[in-house]
């Protein structure tokens, strides 16, 4: 008989929750010290963060790209898969690594470089910002598919198309966006010249797309469905992650010390 062990720890990946491994709040605090104020708070996202919580501008929003830096440096990445908008903060981590390095004479952090993902950008239902749970403007990937038509029925689409014979422009349309990522290229090509001539609708194009959405997180809804069944499994997967990760993390921060001059009774 096969156990959970065996078919379930994932060996490859390492799968963990951030507060399991608190090395990376040693390492954040010891970045904070070579990192400039100002350079924080020239971060697009930070400016973003203050717009949107105008009335609680804490050090959590200033310091999180260096919690971020940390969540990066201390595994050693080489390589991060990101979105666009993430790319000002893999560079912020490049001159905290080169900050940290050249001000302690070293080279134990490493430099990570992005890899930015096949689609760069997703937008969020209302088509404006990106997707995010926090702004209430996402998908869920674990709602029913009767949620999630709902959430794409609410899409926002071409704001010039009034009316449905009016023709539309589905460059500019976060629903066609979304039918790139999950529609097949014929279905695609189709609503591209069909929506320029009034051909299809927005509701049928709308329809279409949760289809599509539905049938590609079916099968990660089932594994989902699965999990949900065992939390004692996904406990246990979650807690060997973290022993991994804390072999990896207490290397680096055994290096950072000695770096800084730190030394353990
Ligand atoms: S038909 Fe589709 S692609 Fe065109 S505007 Fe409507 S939702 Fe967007």
């Amino acid at each position: 008989m096969i156990g959970w062990q065996q078919v379930w720890i994932p060996k490859d990946s390492i799968i963990f929750v951030q507060s399991h491994v608190p090395e990376v709040m040693e390492l954040h605090t010891i970045l904070s010290m070579v990192t400039p104020l100002g350079k924080l708070t020239a971060l697009p996202t930070f400016k973003e963060k203050v717009r949107d919580n105008p009335d609680n501008v804490n050090y959590g929003l200033v310091g999180y790209p260096v919690l971020m830096s940390a969540d990066i440096l201390l595994y050693k990445a080489d390589t991060v898969p990101v979105g666009t908008d993430q790319i000002p903060h893999l560079e912020f981590a490049r001159e905290v690594v080169r900050s940290f390095n050249h001000h302690f004479q070293t080279d134990i952090l490493v430099e990570p470089q992005a890899k930015v993902t096949e689609i760069p950008k997703v937008l969020g239902i209302d088509g404006v910002r990106k997707m995010s749970k926090s702004l209430n403007n996402h998908i869920e990937l674990a709602a029913t598919p009767e949620e999630t038509e709902k959430r794409v029925m609410k899409m926002m689409t071409d704001p010039q198309r009034i009316k449905r014979t009016d023709p539309g422009n589905p460059d500019i349309c976060n629903v066609y966006t979304l039918h790139k990522i999950f529609s097949s290229s014929g279905e695609v090509e189709e609503i591209n010249r069909d929506c320029r001539v009034a051909e299809i609708g927005c509701v049928d194009c709308k329809r279409k797309l949760a289809a599509n959405l539905n049938k590609h997180l079916e099968p990660f809804r089932a594994k989902r469905a699965e999990l949900e069944k065992d939390p004692d499994m996904v406990r246990d997967i979650l807690l060997d992650g973290a022993k991994r990760a804390r072999v990896i993390a207490s290397e680096t921060m055994e290096e950072v010390r000695a770096a800084i001059g730190f030394f353990r009774s």
